[in-house]
């Protein structure tokens, strides 16, 4: 929006980086409509911009695709948030990554921790690699960078923190730090965690992505994704692709996905708070096998959580392994009655799913068991109802699926 005229006299309410995330959720990107004094912006679905000469724009706008005002708006909100200059929004998370892939030249080779998102590693193995992009996994990052750093080549380094569905930290400083030795570009897929609990710029990374889908829309409503960066050559690069490409977010999912950024954290704060209580529950349940959550002393990179997560936060998201096999993590999906089984993470509701079924079902066995990811695997997604219901939900689960017979498909419980 310009800030050219206000022809109502509303206040300057620009915020800075001085004022905290919660002032900037709510204000950044969220001016006065300048001629109606509208306190919430209006969605602006106009494909496009009317022009008084020929290239002479009425204001800032051409064409929808290039730049719109719910658009514009919903990427100032999220740059703030990342501490960032710049932030740009796709049509989804994958459609970001797709972007960031697109602007390597052929013959350029790519690092990535080896469990990253299920949809990342496809786009990474089957179309990056068709226009010559090459990617090397890697299951310990940290120890193994400079081995895996070709000279000239790598152009990349892509980092999940935490990973799915293992919940593993990677400490971003140590490899941005090595990285940044030479010449190479570090970027922190950081949907798990939401830009609440972590800033990747902060710690070093070059570029933060997310899922918008996830935690910052955070309403389970909205497909989009977000890239947010500090340099203006990535700017102009991925700027001039997102146009170019055309993965673009809808002028209406901006403003759904922006409203939602609005109580980002809020949600955050109580998802954390909620997880910390189910994997302390889980943790001295005797169905258990071990838990994977950043926010409990028993994880092996707690102290990466308390360097990069605010306050030590360890999320919303948590994996634990079930006594009693695959049909036991089943059979817990099945009896939940607060938590939903389904795939994806992030919103007001609680999730359940078996990774090993479902989200992360592409990956061969054996690939899967060596990144952690069992048969008996169950990933939670703690959403903000009460942290007591959730806790007594998910004990009453494991009571039914680890003791209990199969219950039979088509009654799960649930309203
Ligand atoms: C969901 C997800 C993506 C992909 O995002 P979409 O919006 O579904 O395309 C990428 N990374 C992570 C960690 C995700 O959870």
């Amino acid at each position: 929006m310009t800030h050219a005229h206000h022809p109502i006299d509303t206040p300057p309410r620009a915020p800075s980086p001085v004022h905290r995330f919660g002032t900037l959720a709510v204000h950044a990107g969220s001016p006065h409509d300048p001629v109606t004094g509208a306190v919430i912006e209006a969605i602006s679905l106009s494909t496009t911009f009317a022009q008084t000469a020929v290239g002479q724009p009425v204001g800032q706008y051409e064409y929808t695709r290039s730049a719109n005002p719910n658009r514009d708006n919903f990427e100032k909100a999220v740059a703030a948030l990342e501490h960032a200059r710049f932030a740009l929004a796709f049509s989804s998370g994958s459609a970001t990554t797709a972007n960031i892939l697109q602007s390597l030249a052929a013959g350029s080779h790519v690092v990535s921790v080896s469990d990253v998102y299920g949809g990342t590693h496809r786009y990474f193995t089957k179309v990056a690699a068709a226009h010559g992009v090459q990617v090397t996994f890697s299951p310990s990052i940290e120890l193994d960078i400079r081995e895996l750093i070709r000279p000239d080549e790598t152009k990349l380094i892509w980092i999940e923190s935490p990973s799915n569905p293992t919940l593993s930290l990677v400490d971003i400083r140590a490899v941005a730090t090595v990285a940044h030795q030479h010449g190479i570009l570090v970027v922190v897929d950081n949907t798990f965690l939401s830009p609440y609990v972590q800033n990747p710029l902060d710690h070093g990374a070059d570029i933060v992505v997310h899922s918008v889908t996830k935690y910052i829309n955070g309403h389970s409503d909205v497909l989009m994704g977000a890239a947010a960066f500090n340099s203006p050559a990535i700017h102009d690069r991925l700027s001039f692709l997102q146009n170019a490409i055309g993965a673009v977010p809808s002028a209406f999912d901006c403003w759904l996905a922006h409203r939602g950024l609005k109580t980002l954290h809020l949600r955050a704060r109580e998802a954390s708070t909620n997880a910390t209580a189910v994997a302390r529950a889980l943790e001295a349940s005797p169905h258990v096998v071990s838990v994977n959550y950043p926010g409990l002393n028993s994880h092996p990179h707690r102290a990466i959580a308390l360097k990069q997560h605010r306050n030590g936060m360890g999320g919303g998201m948590l994996s634990f392994r079930i006594r009693g096999g695959q049909a036991a993590a089943e059979r817990f999906c099945q009896a939940t009655q607060i938590f939903t089984l389904a795939e994806s993470l992030g919103g007001v509701e609680s999730l359940v799913e078996v990774p090993s079924s479902m989200t992360h079902a592409g990956i061969p066995q054996e690939q899967r068991e060596a990144a952690g990811v069992f048969e008996d695997l169950v990933r939670l997604s703690c959403g903000i109802e009460d942290a007591e219901d959730l806790r007594a939900d998910v004990l009453q689960a494991l009571e039914k699926a680890v003791v209990g017979p199969k219950i039979t498909n088509g009654w799960n419980g649930r309203a």
